[in-house]
């Protein structure tokens, strides 16, 4: 890797390099430091990036840098595929706003009360995040005054394309001043966005973020999808089973380098923490400590982790993935050192498959599916751990002569059998730390496997993009609506449906408009979906008919729990695709809540699996 390119290297504004050391960003992504010149200095750009690569601070930033709160119509307008995205970027740029005085961003779609968005565009915004048909709404309204717009961001353009969005962001491109600004970015480049950069760019620069890289052999490389439980439990189970000896952990902030390494630690882990903010001396320190066998786990950023040639380190996590394939290359190299061999672990969060797929085509390796450790094994890993520790103080030969007397004296005065007083002891050690461990949520998406096997060479434009709620501008009802009744449909994740598969179907077959159906929720084997109540039989019996990936809906008005299913309970699913659901689901840095695992011994199988008891004082 070449010399880092450093946010102080880009002439961003004070308040934005105030506002990126808040969230703890230490190193521009690829796609930021080849975008944020050009967007400062005024020029189109063509960014080929997907989520995951950094893209919204890519252009959220340098646009700020240059925005004037004096002026109070929309400077930047930033036209996103769906609701959900639109409410992320706006979310983006307050937090990279959050040292600009008086700043207002206005996140606007469909669904949204317009009223509502009338007053709040009335009171004046300096960046709009709009999905294409509602920006339209209010341009043609005269609710939206783009007279003054400076610079015009399209993300996602191949999502708006394959949306049917295309015809709307020209239109809306055609009544935006000349002299604005553009940017686009784009997963894909098809021959439609192609188009739209030949005639409404000029001189765009096109960034493309993208490279060959090489693996080495001898690193295994596995990734665990995102879901069911958080990505810090998940992390501990992992730690738990796997036979590990030193470990580093790539997280994307300096700020998530402290909180993991604090929680690890809080676990019985021995653990720390390496970021450019610690001075060059207590880095080398740190890594001198994991070189050693001082320290088992370093949660590091990218820059900390630069050139790190540890022999021990046997693992690599990346709990965060990284912006970019030569960045995970780099990452995963820091192990199968001096021609030891290793383990790369990715999380891939559901919206991020893209980029998955994009790593492992540049890398011309393929990454499996790993499931996450079971109940049962962690159970019986803690077993193992448990006698071991009783084997390890036999052979220790202690002179155990006073718990012996000790012990047959309760024996005898309480008639209870030796058995009976082992197994009460044992309860009593293992109180913090349960032998018998049980998850409820280590059921692995299926339908992810399934996406991964199958994908053979096949194009995945269509699959690849986050996990999204229903189209946008499609104002749902209520799930608890007296005027909706929720049917089953017999098709569901493992066959790779997704909520705008069935509302297409069922809007286009059963006549009824999209706006007009309700929540969906999808399980592994069925759906179900709210609709208006009164739907005639011989919709329904039209329905039945209709196929959803190539399979019969065969919908029936839900009665609630079948054999087999995993339905969680009559007609109130937990998550449903409701406006902000689609929202990245990782896990963040949520505690899982469990207790400190403590031991008064540190055993060799514990040692083995990285786990450090702490002793009892
Ligand atoms: P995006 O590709 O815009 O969806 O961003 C993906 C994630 O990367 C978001 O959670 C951002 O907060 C994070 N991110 C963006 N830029 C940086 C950076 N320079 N350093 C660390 N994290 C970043």
């Amino acid at each position: 890797m070449s010399e880092p390119i450093l946010f102080s290297d880009l002439a961003l504004s004070e308040p934005v390099m105030r506002a990126i050391q808040k969230v703890g960003y230490e190193q521009p992504s690829p796609i930021q430091a080849a975008a944020i010149p050009v967007l400062l200095a005024g020029g189109d750009i063509l960014g080929m990036a997907q989520t995951g690569t950094g893209k919204t601070a890519a252009f959220a930033l340098p646009l700020l840098s240059r925005i004037d709160t004096k002026q109070a119509d929309p400077q930047i307008l930033v036209l996103a595929p769906t609701r959900e995205l639109a409410i992320q970027v706006a979310e983006a740029f307050q937090k990279y706003a959050s040292e600009i005085p008086g700043f207002h961003v206005l996140p606007i779609y469909g669904g949204q009360e317009m009223t509502t968005q009338l007053r709040q565009l009335k009171r004046g915004a300096h960046v709009v995040v709009g999905t294409p048909g509602r920006v339209m709404d209010h341009l043609r309204r005269g609710s939206l005054n783009l007279n003054n717009l400076k610079a015009l961001v399209l993300d996602e353009a191949d999502e708006m394309l394959r949306m049917g969005f295309i015809d709307d962001v020209e239109w809306i491109l055609e009544h935006t001043p000349k002299t604005r600004q553009t940017a686009l970015f784009s997963a894909t480049m098809p021959k439609e966005i192609r188009n739209v950069c030949n005639n409404y760019l000029t001189d765009a620069k096109e960034i493309k973020i993208a490279s060959s890289q090489s693996t080495d052999a001898n690193i295994e490389q596995v990734y665990w999808m995102v879901s069911g439980t958080n990505k810090l439990d998940a992390l501990t189970r992992i730690l738990e089973v796997e036979p590990f000896d030193g470990m580093i952990i790539f997280v994307r902030t300096k700020t998530a380098t402290v909180e993991l390494a604090e929680k690890l630690e809080a676990r019985g882990y021995s653990a720390s923490a390496l970021n450019g903010d610690m001075n060059q001396q207590l880095r080398e320190r740190t890594i001198e400590r994991l070189k050693t066998g001082k320290l088992d786990i370093v949660i590091a950023t990218d820059v900390a982790a630069r050139g790190i040639d540890v022999e021990r380190v046997s693992h690599v996590v990346n709990y965060d993935i990284p912006y970019d394939s030569e960045a995970y290359v780099h990452r995963i190299g820091r192990t199968g050192r001096a021609g030891r061999s290793g383990k790369a672990i990715l999380f891939v969060a559901p919206r991020e498959k893209r980029l998955l797929y994009t790593i492992e085509k540049a890398t011309k390796k393929p990454i499996t599916l790993m499931e996450l450790p079971s109940g049962a094994t962690v159970t019986k890993h803690r077993i193992d751990q448990f006698t071991q520790q009783i084997t390890n103080a036999l052979q220790e030969q202690p002179d155990l002569s006073f718990f012996n007397d000790l012990l047959a004296e309760y024996s005898h005065s309480n008639d209870v059998s030796p058995e009976q007083i082992a197994s009460a002891l044992a309860f009593l050690l293992q109180r913090e730390r349960p032998l018998q461990v049980k998850f409820t949520d280590v059921k692995p998406e299926r339908s992810e496997r399934r996406d991964r096997d199958d994908r053979g060479g096949r194009d995945r434009d269509d699959r690849g993009g986050r996990d999204r709620g229903p189209r946008e501008d499609r104002p749902r009802r209520e799930r608890n609506d007296e005027n909706m009744d929720r049917y089953r449909i017999e098709v569901g994740r493992n066959h790779e449906a997704r909520p705008g598969d069935i509302v297409g179907a069922i809007a286009n077959e059963a006549g009824i408009e999209s706006r007009f159906i309700g929540h969906i929720k999808l399980h592994d084997e069925f759906s179900t979906v709210d609709l208006p109540t009164g739907i005639s039989k011989d919709i329904l019996a039209k329905l039945k008919k209709v196929r959803v990936r190539n399979r019969p809906l065969e919908i029936s008005l839900d009665t609630g729990p079948r054999g087999g299913d995993d339905f969680p309970g009559r007609g109130k699913p937990k998550r449903d695709f409701g406006p902000r659901d689609g929202a990245p689901r990782e896990g963040g840095y949520r505690d899982g809540g469990r207790d400190k695992p403590r031991f008064n011994d540190r055993d060799n199988a514990s040692k083995k699996s990285g786990y450090r008891p702490k002793k009892f004082d």
